[in-house]
């Protein structure tokens, strides 16, 4: 059973979707006006990791993430620059999709902009202010934090602390500072205006999540996800828009990933450890390597980063290479190795284990690298057969290709996709010849290959073990697929 904390209840609890077999998943995004650093990768990288496993685990995933290109910071950042809003944005859209292929982030099926669904926000702001939830002050709407008795759940704010009638226009502040929010901002010297039926102005960050989640996902939906400091008050002033706005219930799970520091510290560009993903890669480190970094702390525990800790994760992801590498070696004949077979299973109740308790990474890699470690003393005894190898290979690859995405054997993916897809039959290369049958093989290899470019990573996983199973091991390198015979993996 699948258990995930909530930090609405803040407990534990058993996850149930709305509908069996499909899961709703809304998760906040980038706000365009800079690069993405670490920090904001790290919890876009814990959210893969969730939506892997549910798709591992046979649940459909609906995903969404918004694109927030109008708000306080891009707003100011257009204006220092002298540009249009959408002039200073795009750059930096195409580089969080750019990073983000380079991380192995599975994309999400929509990624709303909200300057393209200013429609939907003068919706709710209507409905808000029919239904009393919001009041006109100078040319603004705010949102009337006292109507909503429910204000405060989800951050645990006491009652006692809210300050009715005070207001503030910026789209972030601190809890100590609660206070009725802006939904619409009035026309300011210097920024977008929109003239819709309420009015000249511009939206609020928040209402715009309220708006594109319910559009693609419903007015009640099963996942809401985002960094702790999502909570206040982003995600508060979320559920009360769309909550007094539907009158029906907004999200069931809230999951937050907790704080990245550096060295110990809140990442601050004036302390100078302040990184963004191109910042780690131009150090010489394999995107894959970071992806495993950022991964491999519970998402729930503050992630201390350094480059320490950036070499212990290329070490590990370099034990889980080395040992598909080691797997080639095995030539001994013979029927798979009950042992070894035991291992696999073990190994797979453990990951999954780990996983289904709200995404317990620690305890799904011990579950791998204790695979490791014992099929390594069996393959030193020579206990292992070329068919325990190819299962062994098989589950490795398997696991890495749905849950881990770091790619241990696999080209650097420092590539742009769209480069990738033109040069799909190029990378195929035949090291190896051996009779009639290469042809059928390479026709394979370059299906595989295209699936990968398309990102059809099931129907690339599926042809790999079909190759497998007729005794095909293939071997992504540096310099394109390889692939050598091993025997047949299953007998
Ligand atoms: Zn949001």
């Amino acid at each position: 059973m699948i258990r995930f904390y909530n930090t609405l209840s803040g407990k534990v609890e058993p996850f149930v979707p709305l509908e069996p077999g499909i899961v709703k998943l809304y998760t906040c995004g980038p706000t365009v006006y800079d690069f993405s650093h670490i920090g904001n990768w790290r919890a876009y990288v814990f959210e893969d990791l969730l939506k892997r496993f549910l798709l591992f685990s046979g649940i459909k995933v609906s995903h969404v993430m918004n694109i927030t290109d109008v708000d306080d910071k891009t707003i100011n950042g257009a204006h220092a620059k002298g540009i249009s809003l959408e002039e200073y944005t795009r750059p930096f859209i195409e580089a969080f999709e750019k990073d983000r292929d380079t991380l192995g982030i599975l994309p999400a099926d929509h990624y709303p902009r909200a300057t393209g669904h200013i429609r939907e926000m003068v919706d709710i702001i209507k409905l808000l202010l029919e239904k009393g939830f919001a009041y006109r002050k100078d040319g603004s709407i705010y949102f009337a934090i006292d109507k909503f008795p429910a204000y405060g759940r989800l951050a645990k704010i006491h009652l006692e602390d809210l300050r009715p009638g005070s207001r503030g226009d910026a789209d972030e502040y601190e809890k100590e500072n609660v206070h009725d929010f802006a939904l619409w901002k009035a026309p300011k010297e210097g920024e977008p205006v929109w003239e819709t039926e309420i009015g000249p102005g511009r939206p609020g960050w928040h209402v715009e999540c309220s708006a594109m989640s319910s559009k693609y996902l419903g007015r009640t939906f099963d996942i809401h996800c985002g960094g702790v400091d999502n909570i206040f008050p982003h995600h508060e002033n979320e559920i009360a828009q769309s909550e007094a706005a539907n009158g029906v219930k907004f999200v069931n799970y809230w999951l937050h990933c907790h704080h990245l520091v550096v060295d110990g510290e809140k990442m601050a560009k004036s302390k100078g450890n302040f990184y963004t993903l191109r910042d780690v890669l131009d150090r010489g480190y394999d995107p894959r390597e970071v992806r495993f970094l950022l991964l491999s702390t519970h998402y729930r525990k503050m992630l201390n980063f350094t480059f320490d800790a950036l070499e212990q994760a290329r070490a590990g992801r370099n034990r889980i290479r080395d040992f598909s590498f080691d797997l080639r070696d095995v030539k001994r004949d013979g029927p798979a190795n009950p042992e070894v077979t035991q291992l696999i299973e073990t190994a797979r109740a453990g990951l999954i284990a780990g996983l289904e308790d709200d995404l317990n990474i620690s305890e799904s890699l011990a579950a791998l690298f204790g695979l490791i470690k014992s099929a390594n003393r069996l393959l030193a005894q020579g206990s292992a057969s070329r068919a325990d190898a190819g299962n062994l290979a098989d589950f490795v690859a398997m696991i890495d290709e749905n849950i881990l995405g770091i790619n241990p054997t696999d080209v650097p993916l420092r590539v742009d996709p769209a480069k990738m897809r033109s040069t799909v039959s190029d990378v195929a290369i035949k090291v190896e010849s051996s009779g009639d049958l290469d042809l059928e093989i390479q026709k394979r290899i370059d299906a595989r290959q295209k699936a990968r470019a398309e990102k059809n990573f099931k129907m690339a996983d599926e042809i790999r073990k079909e190759l497998l199973d007729s005794g095909i091991l293939l071997e992504d390198t540096k310099d394109g697929v390889r692939w050598k015979k091993v025997g047949p993996a299953r007998t």
